[in-house]
């Protein structure tokens, strides 16, 4: 059974600075780290670190290839990720000033601009017991989700960032929505609790996380572990990319929300987003 994720890619640029810049100001940097982010691709390793066949569906600028170096390296097929002449890598310059505050800059790039026939041609072999996940950064979210839909495949999204417009133009095609609570309340404000899909996964930061069955009313909740977190950025995507590999697996939901809490319990202990996520071998000795 494969994952396939059509997501975004991006260069994560982190500067740490005495104080952040004013208007008018030019100021040097302290510290400079770079990082794989974007939540297409934190998800993506998240997912195969977790043990999951892989195949990520996005598009890059024409440079920097230690980016699919490293998402090769995690063992995902990049064979659907386009490069686009002309066109930046998605990427984000995050400022962190001596109080750990941050202004960061998003520039979607290639992520915003996926050429059409990625959808048929990335997702030509989908089928019965695939999934998809997807996330709100990048085009072409309707078109793939119905597509693996009409396939046969379930439909994982997670409605990052949230906007109204997106979520209302793919619920018809979900099976599965993942929300962190902020996005939950304002799922619910605009489309109700009875949403038309098959289950509902809502995490909550260190207060743990819950998944609804919307066809059974069953609920499971699985309370977070009790780490000493450094960076929650990509806790969610850990939590949303082990989720999907152990459903790809054909864990009982039960188990899978604990692996994934898990996971995000040693993804918050560390710097980084897609860098910081955990191999099984790391989760097992974790729960051991
Ligand atoms: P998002 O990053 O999308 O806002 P959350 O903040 O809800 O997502 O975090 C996702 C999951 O990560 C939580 O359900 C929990 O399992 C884990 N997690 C997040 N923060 C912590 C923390 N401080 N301690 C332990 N686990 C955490």
């Amino acid at each position: 059974m494969t994952i396939y994720n059509l997501g975004s890619i991006n260069i994560d640029h982190v500067y740490r600075l005495a104080a952040l810049p004013r208007v008018g100001e030019t100021i040097s940097s302290l510290d400079h780290a770079l990082g794989l982010g974007g939540k297409g691709a934190n998800q993506s390793v998240a997912a195969a670190r977790a043990g999951a066949q892989v195949r990520h569906l996005g598009a890059m600028g024409t440079g920097d290839d230690w980016v699919l170096d490293m998402l090769g390296a995690a063992g995902i097929d990049t064979g659907a990720v386009a490069r686009l002449d002309g066109v930046a890598t998605g990427h984000a310059i995050i400022l962190v000033d001596a109080e750990g505050e941050n202004s960061i800059i998003l520039h979607g790039g290639a992520n915003r601009a996926l050429p059409a026939g990625l959808v048929t041609g990335g997702l030509a072999a989908i089928g019965p017991g695939d999934i998809l996940m997807m996330q709100n950064e990048t085009t072409l979210q309707a078109e793939a989700a119905a597509h693996a839909r009409a396939a046969g495949a379930r439909v994982i999204y997670s409605a990052a960032p949230f906007e109204i417009a997106a979520l209302r133009a793919v619920l018809p095609h979900v099976s599965i929505l993942a929300v962190n609570e902020v996005e939950a309340r304002d799922t619910f404000a605009a489309f109700g609790e009875a949403l038309p899909i098959a289950g509902l996964l809502i995490t909550r930061g260190a207060k743990g996380a819950e998944y609804r069955d919307l066809e059974t009313g069953r609920i499971w909740e699985q309370p977070a572990f009790r780490v000493q977190a450094v960076d929650t950025t990509g806790a969610g995507d850990c939590f949303a990319g082990w989720f999907a590999a152990g459903l790809s697996r054909g864990e009982d939901i039960a188990t899978t929300l604990r692996n994934a809490s898990a996971a995000a319990a040693l993804q918050v202990t560390r710097k980084g987003a897609g860098n910081a996520m955990p191999t099984r071998a790391e989760v097992a000795a974790f729960l051991a």
